[in-house]
């Protein structure tokens, strides 16, 4: 997660600093009003309070600020933890997770079939060895992603760098190799660890050069969004584990409207309900990067906030129009106007 930010922000750094015309200045003003709910009167039990009524919008089918789907209600995962939902036999756990079937990203959910359809073939296997039996088929597959990627780095390399730099690349990738086929007997290759390498690699090298082995090292697979990459990486992850990350990035979070690296308040007036996977792929970027990223999130904000004001009309829930108010206001200034909520309909 570290590398990921710190490569997000070389993007950023070199990407639209130096050649659009983005003002980031206006992205770091305080997105909230001062008034008597934000600054540091607000007690801890407060915030706790506001993320609770955040979250319990979900049980109200409130939809996610950026890609509008339903989220899972964290509550449910603990109950699973306490149930001990995940020491059950492998059908069961499967059957238990079809509720959230609709709810998993494209990936997780072809994963998921994948394994009801393994587990019909071998119903009393964990669904970590189901994993593993298809693992045999692909991972050719994936070793041959992933050594065209050696191969762009390597073929850059050997244009640009030094004898001496060429050298060292040759040693991480021979490191890299030997975790691939095996060869190594406690570590496994890991793409996090890979771009870690090569982002360290770069460090003394001019930055267009850097920029570009980084952008190339970042292209490795990954198991977050291909295929291969996630069977091989949770063949090897318990059965817990692997239910875990199918339901987590539908899970709902809170989203700091305003992020708290840039100083955004931890307080209820700042809070959006956003889906784990959209919280955690913005990270702490502005808001308009997300939106570019997801161009439907205007939409889906209305979407969001039509859901709250019916419910607060109907005082179903446990934020009231002060919070649609503070909501449309943050979300303003943090998207520079982009989104800019119709909240007519709420009944003051
Ligand atoms: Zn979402």
């Amino acid at each position: 997660m570290r590398i990921f930010s710190v490569t997000q922000n070389l993007f950023l750094q070199r990407g639209t600093f130096e050649n659009n015309h983005t003002d980031y200045s206006q992205y770091r003003v305080p997105v909230l009003r001062q008034d008597s709910f934000t600054g540091k009167n607000i007690s801890k039990e407060y915030n706790t309070y506001g993320k609770k009524a955040i979250i319990s919008l979900i049980k109200h089918g409130v939809t996610c600020l950026c890609c509008g789907k339903k989220m899972i209600d964290p509550a449910d995962i603990s109950k699973m933890e306490k149930s001990g939902f995940f020491n059950q036999n492998p059908k069961l756990i499967l059957t238990g997770l079809k509720q959230y079937e609709d709810l998993m990203p494209s990936l997780e959910k072809r994963i998921y079939k994948l394994l009801c359809s393994l587990n019909e073939k071998y119903p009393n296997i964990s669904l970590k060895k189901l994993l593993k039996i298809k693992k045999v088929d692909i991972e050719t597959k994936l070793i041959d992603k992933q050594s065209k990627v050696f191969g762009n780095i390597y073929n850059y390399g050997k244009k640009y760098l030094s004898d001496e730099k060429f050298e060292q690349l040759g040693e991480i990738f021979q490191e890299c190799y030997d975790e691939i086929y095996g060869r190594k007997l406690h570590t496994t290759f890991s793409r996090k660890k890979f771009i870690g390498f090569i982002y360290l690699f770069t460090r003394d090298l001019d930055k267009k050069q850097a920029n570009k082995l980084i952008s190339l090292a970042e292209k490795m697979p990954s198991s977050k969004d291909m295929y291969e990459a996630f069977i091989i990486k949770y063949s090897r992850k318990s059965d817990k584990e692997i239910v875990m990350r199918l339901l987590q990035r539908s899970v709902g979070t809170i989203e700091h409207i305003k992020p708290k690296a840039e100083d955004g308040s931890d307080n209820i007036y700042n809070y959006a309900l956003e889906c784990a996977n959209d919280n955690w792929n913005r990270s702490s970027n502005p808001m308009f990067l997300q939106i570019s990223q997801n161009p439907k999130m205007p939409a889906n904000a209305q979407k969001q906030v039509n859901q709250i004001i019916e419910l607060v009309n109907q005082k179903k829930c446990n934020v009231d129009g002060k919070y649609v108010h503070a909501l449309k206001d943050a979300l303003y200034r943090e998207s520079g106007g982009i989104i800019n909520l119709d909240i007519s309909k709420l009944k003051e």
